[in-house]
C-alpha cells in the first residue's frame, strides 16, 4: 500500500481555472455555453482528460493480477489514487478507502453490507428529509428485508434541519444516522459532528453523504467523527464511473462481502471462501483503472487550488447570484440556510420549471429542472420541481449575470 498523500500547499489563483475547461469554448445553440449543472456533474479539466489518455496510453492493463510490468504499472496507479482519496479525506488508514461507481454504490454497499448483519425489528435508521433518493431508497431497501424503520429529520423554512429535530429522532432505538452533508437540492451544509455527537451517545453509527460537499470544501473524516464517507469523483471534476467509501477500518473489517467475484477472495473451494481483507473483500471484478487514474488527477487538479480558495470563490459568487436573483421579480430562491453551498434552487410562481429550463437552454445556459433526485424537499416546501443553478470553480460573474437576463426573458415569456 502507497503512504497517505498529503495534502500540497496551493500554487494556483482559483481565478485562472475556466481556461483548463476545453468545453467551456462550446458554444450551444449559437450562444457560448453558460454551464450551472455542475451539481448534476461538473465538467473536466485538461488535467484530468490528460491523466487518462496518458495511462490508457503508457500505463493500461488489469491490476492486482499480473506479474508483467504493465499489470504492476496499472496497480500502482490504482493504489497511489486510493493513497490520494486517503489524503484527501483525512483517513487513518488508505486500506479504509473503498472504490466504487459513485455515491449511490457507495451508500448500497453499507446498507447491503452493514445494514443486513446488523438491523433488526425495533431497529431506527434516521436521515433526514433533504436526503438525495440514493440516501433514502438504499435504507429502505434493506429496512423492507429487515423489519428495521426508517424515521426522517424534518426540515425548517429555509432548508435546514428543524430546531429539536436531532434530539427527537435519535434515540435508543438507533443504530445508524445516514445524512447528506450538503443538500443537492438546497445548497444547505449540515452539522455533521453535531449529528454525529448525538449518533455516538446512543451508540449508533453515522454514514454522510459528501457528494455535495467536496467540489466545495475540505472534509476530514476524522475531525467530522462519523463512521463512513462517500463521494463521487465525476462531481470532483473526475471521470463519472469512480467515487470511493470511507470507512472505519474496524468497522469494515467486520462488514460480510456484498458482491462477490475476482479479487475480493482469499481462497475458494466448493468446500467454503474466505474472503480478502478490506479493501480488497468490497471490489468484486475489474475496477474502473483509469477512473481511479482520472479522481487522483481531480484531486490534485482541486489541490493545486486549495479548499480555502475554492470555498472563499464559490462564497462570493454565491452571494452575488443571490443579490442579482432577488431583483428578478416573482423569482424566490428555496433554501437559505446560513453557510450554505453554491447551489441556487429557484422557484417562479406559475411557472414550470421545464418550461423555464427550455428557454434559458436556448440562450446557452444550461441549468437542471426538476426534483433533483430529492422528492421529499420539493415535498416539504409545497413545490413539484424547482430550477436550479449550481456553481463550480470555473463559473464567473458574467454566468450569472448571463442567468439573470435569461431568467428575466424567460419568466416575461412564460407569464
Ligand atoms: N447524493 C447527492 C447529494 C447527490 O447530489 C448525488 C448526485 N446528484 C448523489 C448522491 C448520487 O450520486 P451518483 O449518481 O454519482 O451516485
Amino acid at each position: 500500500m502507497s503512504a497517505i498523500s498529503e495534502v500540497p500547499a496551493p500554487r494556483r489563483d482559483v481565478r485562472d481555472a475556466r481556461g483548463d475547461f476545453p468545453i467551456l469554448r462550446e458554444q450551444v445553440h449559437g450562444r457560448p455555453l453558460v454551464y450551472l449543472d455542475s451539481g448534476a456533474s461538473a465538467q473536466k479539466p485538461r488535467q484530468v482528460i490528460d491523466a487518462i489518455s496518458r495511462f490508457y496510453e503508457t500505463g493500461y492493463s488489469n491490476v492486482h493480477r499480473g506479474v508483467h510490468a504493465l499489470s504492476q504499472r496499472a496497480t500502482v496507479a490504482y493504489e497511489a489514487a486510493r493513497a490520494k482519496v486517503a489524503g484527501l479525506l483525512n483517513a487513518r488508514r488508505v486500506e479504509e478507502i473503498v472504490f466504487v461507481r459513485g455515491t449511490t454504490e457507495g451508500l448500497n454497499l453499507v446498507a447491503q453490507s452493514w445494514g443486513r448483519a446488523n438491523l433488526g425489528p425495533g431497529d431506527e435508521v434516521v436521515v433526514t428529509e433533504m436526503e438525495h433518493h440514493s440516501g433514502i431508497v438504499p435504507w429502505q431497501l434493506v429496512c423492507e428485508a429487515t423489519g428495521a424503520t426508517l424515521v426522517a429529520m424534518r426540515l425548517d423554512a429555509r432548508g435546514a434541519i428543524a430546531e429539536g429535530e436531532i434530539a427527537r429522532c435519535i434515540g435508543p432505538k438507533t443504530k445508524m444516522v445516514s445524512v447528506i452533508h450538503v443538500s443537492n437540492a438546497l445548497g444547505t451544509v449540515n452539522p455533521v459532528h453535531e449529528i454525529a455527537a448525538a449518533a455516538r451517545a446512543v451508540g449508533a453509527l453515522v454514514m454522510v453523504d459528501g457528494a455535495q460537499a467536496v467540489p466545495h470544501m475540505a472534509v476530514d473524516v476524522q475531525a467530522l467523527d462519523c463512521d463512513f464517507y462517500v463521494f463521487s469523483g465525476h462531481k470532483l471534476y473526475g471521470p463519472t464511473g469512480i467515487g470511493a467509501l470511507w470507512g472505519r477500518y474496524e468497522l469494515l473489517a467486520t462488514m460480510p462481502p456484498w458482491q462477490g467475484g475476482g479479487d475480493m477472495i482469499e481462497r475458494v473451494s466448493f468446500a467454503g471462501t474466505t474472503y480478502a481483507a478490506p479493501p480488497a473483500r468490497f471490489e468484486a471484478g475489474t475496477p474502473d483503472i483509469a477512473g481511479a487514474v482520472g479522481l487522483a488527477a481531480a484531486i490534485d487538479y482541486v489541490w493545486s487550488f486549495g479548499y480555502e480558495a475554492i470555498a472563499a470563490y464559490e462564497h462570493e459568487l454565491l452571494a452575488y447570484g443571490t443579490e442579482i436573483l432577488a431583483r428578478v421579480p416573482g423569482l424566490r430562491i428555496i433554501g437559505t440556510a446560513p453557510g450554505k453551498a453554491a447551489i441556487l434552487s429557484i422557484h417562479v410562481d406559475g411557472v414550470h420549471p421545464h418550461d423555464l429550463g427550455t428557454i434559458l437552454d436556448m440562450d446557452g445556459v444550461a441549468v437542471r429542472v426538476g426534483h433533483h433526485c430529492a422528492q421529499p424537499v420539493m415535498d416539504a416546501f409545497g413545490v413539484s420541481a424547482t430550477t436550479r443553478a449550481s456553481l463550480a470553480i470555473y463559473n464567473d460573474r458574467s454566468d450569472l449575470d448571463r442567468l439573470a437576463a435569461a431568467l428575466e426573458k424567460a419568466i416575461g415569456l412564460l407569464r
